[in-house]
């Protein structure tokens, strides 16, 4: 029997964790100083944004519209191949995720920010900042779901620097000092709804967090919790962030993950360099663009029938139109299935359990379940 070694890579943890400009581990209460003005944060209002250390880029060289907000450039020339993929993870987000960024900002690195730790990406006020580092994880070109964790993170930031409390804003403005993320009025409600606890001047997480990440503060907490169930991971966020994105949301964390892929509770992102998928049939589905995406889940999940099923009622819970059925491989227990989008974009989905794997001597110990997004 053929033998055939498939080489798999954990990825690092973080799914877009980046710290930002304002990030604080402090909560503090608000005390109005005599004669401060509360300042309501208008993201639209460029000379506010100034003053709260946003300002403009000086050194922009080009602009182009993108999905409701604008693409500008500090770098020599705009690059077509990150344009589709800005536009594309764009489109991935639902509509009511939240404020939309004022600009992305494309800078060849990325900005100085005090505290900032990971090179991902960077909100700085209602602006999102990429720098080359956002385009390649491990080694290999970001796609646009892995863009669209990037993205819905930093728009969770950029709706926490909305709706800061505008007495702490007025006076920031008038005893000149940064303003603190902290100081969202979304902060709060989500500590209490979660388990975050201030104590002296630090936070302390609840043992159970969105993300290790997640757990360094509420602020990022949130903004992974957010970022995992749009982007169609929310069966890995604890349920109590889960509900409050919910609630933030509007919708059940289904609808918010509408088309997107699905991977059960414990699942781990994986990088694969052998195709977990029938290459001939992705191949015949045509499209200009494809994503490929693995997810190794807990070896003491359900049998792969079972779990086939799951996945297929759990895409078709999120809009899409397909099935998955059993594949003839006497390699491996194996099923596999097309779903469609209603915009076009498909997701070949395939079940391969190395639990039942005779012609495999490598590979996870539980099933993997993998995606190609193709693109019409
Ligand atoms: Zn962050």
């Amino acid at each position: 029997m053929r033998r055939v070694l498939l080489a798999l890579v954990l990825l690092a943890a973080a799914c877009g964790g980046s710290p930002d400009a304002a990030t604080s581990t402090v909560a503090t209460e608000t005390t109005l100083v005599a004669g401060v003005q509360p300042v309501p944060v208008d993201l639209l209002d460029d000379d506010l944004m100034a003053e709260l250390g946003a300002p403009l880029p000086e050194a922009a060289r080009w602009q182009r519209p993108i999905e409701g907000t604008t693409l500008m450039g500090t770098t020599e020339t705009v690059d077509p191949a990150e344009l589709r993929l800005l536009d594309e993870a764009m489109r991935l987000l639902p509509a009511n995720l939240g404020p939309l960024p004022r600009l992305i900002v494309r800078t060849p690195t990325a900005p100085p920010v005090p505290g900032r730790t990971d090179p991902s990406a960077v909100a700085v006020g209602p602006d999102i900042y990429l720098f080359d580092e956002t385009f390649e994880r491990d080694g290999l070109p970001i796609g646009p779901l892995g863009m669209a964790r990037i993205l819905s993170h930093e728009i969770l930031h950029i709706a926490q620097f909305e709706t800061l409390d505008p007495v702490h804003v007025g006076e920031a403005l008038t005893l000149g000092f940064r303003v603190d993320l902290a100081k969202s009025t979304m902060v709060q409600p989500f500590a209490s709804v979660t388990g975050w606890q201030v104590v002296g001047n630090t936070w302390t997480a609840p043992p159970d967090t969105s993300t290790e990440y997640g757990g360094t503060n509420p602020l990022e907490d949130m903004a992974e919790a957010v970022s995992l169930v749009v982007t169609g991971l929310g069966d890995d966020v604890p349920a109590k962030q889960r509900a409050w994105v919910e609630e933030l949301l509007g919708d059940p964390a289904d609808v918010l993950a509408a088309g997107m892929p699905w991977a059960p509770a414990g699942s781990t992102e994986v990088l694969s360099a052998s195709p977990l998928y029938d290459e001939d049939a992705v191949t015949a589905l045509g499209g200009s663009l494809s994503e490929y995406v693995v997810f190794t889940t807990p070896v003491e999940g359900p049998e792969g029938e079972v779990l086939a099923a799951e996945a297929q009622d759990r895409l078709r819970a999120r809009g899409l139109t397909g099935s998955i059925g059993k594949v003839t491989d006497e390699r491996i227990a194996r099923w596999s299935g097309r779903f469609d989008r209603s915009d076009g974009i498909i997701l070949w989905v395939e079940l391969w359990d190395f639990r039942d794997a005779p012609g495999f001597t490598d590979g996870p110990e539980g099933p993997a379940l993998s995606y190609v997004i193709v693109w019409p």
